[in-house]
Parts: structure tokens; sequence; C-alpha cells
């Protein structure tokens, strides 16, 4: 299996999933245009992706899907909450696809892969996390757009070869920043976002002998920096004596493809971190 992060922060959010030929795309926070030619710089065509799944309605988490869905009819794949939030309907757009949280799936147009849906604490309708897991049995979770770590998540967040999580500020940064008041207390509360040190804290909770890479996403651009991201769950991870390496993921370029293979690493095998890439 691989990934790669088309983009991410408060600008707009989308990443991709791959394996055996078969691709999944997990929310369109950019145009269609956008999206198109990210995939391109990717080597992928968007008529190659075989189905989409939607966190929440927030536009940067789907600000492409209408005309994207219009224009493919990419089976897309929400809760019923997701879909009223952001005017996806059946009748207007096509193959949309209710799902509910705790009642993993396989994703018929992509026959290996299944997704499960867990709810999470976030100001939107129905907003959820996933775990996607393909026919070897490799994990990858995507945490995202969620203010506090619930049990309900962290329950289902486990076993993962992959972690994709919300770093979205620095908590100093966020308090001394540009943001008016109440837009910094909707950001730092239970139902906003996760700041680097909970995020560091979260990872930690999850670390088990397989998790072998932890792709930082949703970062501000005006209330954190990617070193200070990369130095808060980094330090967690070595002082933790995981080997997982760091991925530092950006609004405005797509990270190159992540390779993620189940097990890869071991907290036993001694290895140290394979380092952190930008
Ligand atoms: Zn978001
Ligand atoms: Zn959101």
């Amino acid at each position: 299996m691989r990934l790669a992060v088309l983009g991410s922060g408060s600008g707009g959010n989308s990443l991709i999933i791959e394996s055996a030929g078969k691709r999944l795309l997990l929310d369109v926070g950019f145009s269609c245009r956008q999206i198109e030619q990210r995939l391109a710089g990717l080597g992928v065509d968007l008529e190659q992706v075989d189905a989409l799944l939607l966190t929440h309605e927030h536009q940067d988490h789907c600000r492409g899907a209408d005309v994207m869905l219009r224009r493919y009819g990419l089976p897309t794949y929400a809760t019923q909450g997701t879909l009223d939030g952001a005017g996806l309907s059946a009748e207007a757009v096509g193959e949309v696809r209710a799902i509910r949280s705790g009642k993993p799936f396989e994703v018929s147009e992509a026959p290996g892969f299944w997704v499960e849906a867990f709810g999470i604490p976030h100001d939107a309708r129905e907003p959820v996390g996933f775990v996607i897991e393909d026919a070897e049995g490799c994990r990858i979770g995507l945490a995202a757009d969620l203010g506090s770590r619930s049990q309900l998540a962290w329950g289902r967040l486990q076993d993962l070869d992959c972690l994709v999580i919300e770093t979205n500020h620095d908590l100093q940064m966020l308090r001394t920043g540009p943001y008016p008041w109440h837009l910094k207390q909707r950001v730092a509360g239970r139902h906003g976002h996760l700041s680097n040190r909970e995020a560091a804290d979260g990872v930690a909770e999850l670390l088990s002998d397989r998790l072998s890479s932890v792709v930082l996403y949703h970062l501000s651009e005006t209330n954190n920096l990617p070193a200070l991201a990369a130095e808060a769950v980094g330090d967690r991870l070595d002082r933790d004596g995981s080997a997982a390496r760091v991925v530092v993921t950006r609004q405005h370029e797509p990270t190159p493809w992540i390779e993620i293979q189940r097990g890869a690493h071991s907290l036993a095998s001694g290895a140290w971190r394979q380092g952190t890439l930008f």
C-alpha cells in the first residue's frame, strides 16, 4: 500500500491511497482542477481513482466534490450528515452512498479495501475518521479535524502501519497569533483542532510494534510551523523508543508517494527512526 497527501492545511485537504492497482481519494478540499493537477504530478489520472471518501462537509475537505462527482461520476462514501451538509445527493450528483460509523464495509469499486468510519469530536454534522485496510492487511488510520482525543476514536486507531494525524497548531503561536478571540476559542476547543502537543500525546498512545509512519496533517499556516510539529511528535517517538518515520505535509505541494509495508518495523528490532521528511 502507498499513500500521498495532495495538500493539507486549513486551505484544503486531500490524500490518495493506492493498493493492488486500486485507488481511494480521501477528501477533496481543492478545486477539481487542482486535484487533477496534483494527481498528475503523482502519475495518476482522476479517471483511475475508484472511489471517494469524505470525512465531513467543511469546505477545506469538500470544495471539489460537487464538480468532481458531476464530471467523473466518482462513487462517494460519506455519512448522511456529511452528504446533507455538503449538499451531495444522489439526484444532484449521482453515486453517493451513506455510511455509518462503526460498520466496516468493503469498497465495492475497489475490492480488497475495507473501511471503518468512526465518529470524531468536531464542529460538523457527522464527522468521521477512517481506518482503511487493504487485502494484505496493511492498515492506515486518518484522524484529522478533531478537537480532542476520544476513547471511541483511539479505540479504533489500533494496530496501524501508518497514522495520519492532525497537528493543527502550536498552542503558543495560536495564543499570541492574529486570530480573533472567538476563532482561537473554536480552534483550541474540544470540537476544534488538535495542537502539536495533543497530537504527540495521542500518537504515544497508539504506538505499536508495527506503526512505521506518522504523517502530520492539517497544519495551520498561521498558527504552526512544520519544524514545531515535527519536533513535538518526533521527540515523543524518540522518547518512547519508536522507529516510526515522521512525514510533514504542506498546503501547497503534494508529498511524494509514501510506501507503507505491513509490520515493516518493530520496536523490538532496535532500529531507530528513519528521520523526518518535510
Ligand atoms: Zn479541516
Ligand atoms: Zn473541519
